[in-house]
């Protein structure tokens, strides 16, 4: 039987429904966006989160900045929106031109604002088991499995990539849903050994199908990141002859991406409820 796809669309379109309800409750939530010089899929990206903010209710502020600008006023910026009272989220979209540092530029985030979850002090408390502010995608994710009931617990979960923002964040949230996790990489021998051994197995590549249909263990669950443009579309890191063997499978497009925008809304909520010393809703 072809795996049942996980849709992704309808998911995250009650997760913004979950998000505008919290916001209303809240009353006033401020997210801040900065995106500096013209990479195009930087600006699709920007767009569709300042989009997706304004639908729910969140007060949404579009930063652009030339991209010649010196990091120290990159850093001086930053200063301002951490000391800013009505900003409850706030967002630095990478890459960042080459001249600018990313690792001074993401430390120099106040923690508590860091809804994209890459500041030490977040990373470190999702390392340490008590997860602040996590990385959208590896929440998506999370999300998604919970929706479906793939039960983690006791399970084979393998993540293909090894990035802060989705390999490493995933990895740490399936290791304490109690999976045993095995992390893959672009040195790993025999990924396939490896592969085919998943309950769960999460692909974030980006790499056209660089998971093959038969690299895929029969009945389980496959969670497709990649986000690979060709002239034909976009497509996942997963060959969709997978489905013939996957019991779940995410589609691309339509899968993992749709619930990255709407986990940042969430997260943004998250951040307002801390800041004002309120418990945090359960993804
Ligand atoms: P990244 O920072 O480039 O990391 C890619 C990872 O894949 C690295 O850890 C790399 O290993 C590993 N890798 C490369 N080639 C490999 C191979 N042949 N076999 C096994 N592992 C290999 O990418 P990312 O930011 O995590 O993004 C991954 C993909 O997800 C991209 O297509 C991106 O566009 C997509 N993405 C989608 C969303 C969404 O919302 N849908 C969000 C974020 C990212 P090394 O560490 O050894 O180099």
């Amino acid at each position: 039987m072809p795996a049942q796809l996980i849709d992704g669309k309808a998911l995250a379109a009650k997760v913004r429904e979950e998000v505008a309800a919290e916001v209303e409750e809240l009353g006033d939530v401020g997210l801040t966006t900065v995106l500096v010089g013209d990479d195009p899929a930087s600006h699709v990206y920007i767009t569709g989160k300042q989009k997706a903010a304004t639908a729910v209710g969140i007060r949404a502020n579009d930063l652009r900045l030339p991209g010649d600008i010196p990091q120290e006023e990159l850093l001086e910026l930053i200063a301002e929106l951490n000391a800013d009272d009505s900003v409850d989220g706030l967002l630095v979209q990478l890459p960042l031109p080459g001249h600018l540092d990313e690792t001074k530029t993401i430390e120099a985030i106040d923690p508590a604002k860091d809804i994209d979850g890459l500041h030490p002090v977040n990373a470190g408390s999702l390392y340490l088991g008590r997860p602040r502010l996590v990385p959208a995608t590896p929440l998506g994710i999370m999300r998604m499995l919970a929706e479906h009931r793939v039960e983690p617990k006791g399970a084979r979960a393998v993540v293909v990539g090894r990035s802060n923002i989705v390999g490493k964040p995933i990895a740490h949230l399936l290791l304490q849903a109690h999976a045993t996790v095995t992390i893959c990489h672009s040195r790993t021998v025999d990924l396939q050994r490896h592969t085919l051994d998943a309950d769960i197995l999460v692909a974030a590549v980006g790499s056209l199908h660089v998971v093959a249909a038969d690299m895929v263990k029969a009945g389980s669950t496959v969670i497709d990141v990649g986000m690979n443009r060709t002239e034909e579309g976009l497509f996942g890191d997963v060959d969709p002859g997978a489905a013939e063997r996957a019991a779940y499978l995410t589609p691309v497009p339509g899968g993992v991406g749709p619930m990255t925008i709407a986990m940042v809304l969430k997260n943004t909520v998250t951040a307002a409820r801390a800041r004002r010393g309120l418990v945090s809703r359960a993804t």
